[in-house]
């Protein structure tokens, strides 16, 4: 094939923009907001879990004070019955004798009923605060998953903003070249991580970074400027300058 050695030299124009876009895109898909996020969710998931325990936690204590508190009702509407029974003063004695009993009984199962609510109510507060202090850590981290949705938003922004800028620039420029040209040089860099053209450099090939051979040189120094030559190592296209070192 041949080419205007002044269009195999753009070729290097449309390859310094293909790489540019290249890593445009790779950057894109390899945000570190992306990984970032991905933690962050998982952490909020953990957390919510977590949440819903707790306050499964201050609910079933809620439940079991409130039961007490209507055991401690009951012992104590008994309580004043009793004692009303017992100032009346009527009745046998031996009823009377039975009723004092139960008065002592009532008394104890009242102060035991106490104590467990005390307890609970101290575990319920512990359970609080434990709720609390989860609400408030899921909290942060909705709000670093915010935070970071609009650093993500605002890269991507970015990103699409020099895309469109080295789009804007490549179109016309591939456009100017020749069709069979571009069509060789784009089949070599998408077979070849992405490097279709690269300047032959002080006697190395800018593709693959390899010296070309003495009898390689020579056959590079007997092509014609418009041959298209490449890269005996790495096939891409070789773009021939006064810095080549031929
Ligand atoms: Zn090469």
């Amino acid at each position: 094939m041949k080419a205007e050695p002044e269009a195999q030299r753009r070729l290097l124009d449309l390859q310094a923009l293909d790489t540019a876009l290249a890593q445009l895109a790779h950057r894109r898909k390899n945000l570190p907001e992306l990984a970032e996020l991905a933690a962050l969710a998982r952490e909020i998931s953990a957390l919510s879990d977590e949440r819903v325990r707790a306050q499964v936690d201050v609910d079933d204590l809620d439940r079991d004070i409130t039961r007490i508190e209507r055991d401690v009702d009951t012992v104590r509407m008994r309580l004043a019955k009793d004692q009303q029974r017992i100032d009346a003063g009527t009745g046998p004695a031996r009823e009377l004798t039975a009723l004092q009993h139960e008065v002592v009984s009532l008394k104890r199962r009242q102060s035991d009923l106490e104590d467990s609510e005390l307890e609970l109510m101290e575990k319920r507060e512990a359970a609080q605060a434990t709720f609390e202090e989860i609400t408030a850590r899921r909290d942060a981290t909705l709000a670093k998953r915010e935070a970071t949705e609009l650093k993500r938003d605002q890269t991507l922004a970015e990103i699409a903003k020099e895309e469109e800028f080295k789009a804007a620039g490549r179109g016309p420029l591939a456009a100017d070249l020749p069709a069979d040209l571009v069509a060789l040089y784009t089949r070599i860099r998408d077979s070849s991580g992405g490097i279709g053209a690269a300047l032959l450099q002080g006697g190395r090939c800018g593709g693959c970074r390899l010296d070309v051979s003495g009898s390689e040189k020579a056959r590079l120094r007997a092509a014609a400027p418009d041959e298209i030559v490449r890269c005996e190592e790495c096939s891409r296209i070789m773009i021939r300058t006064s810095e080549s070192g031929l």
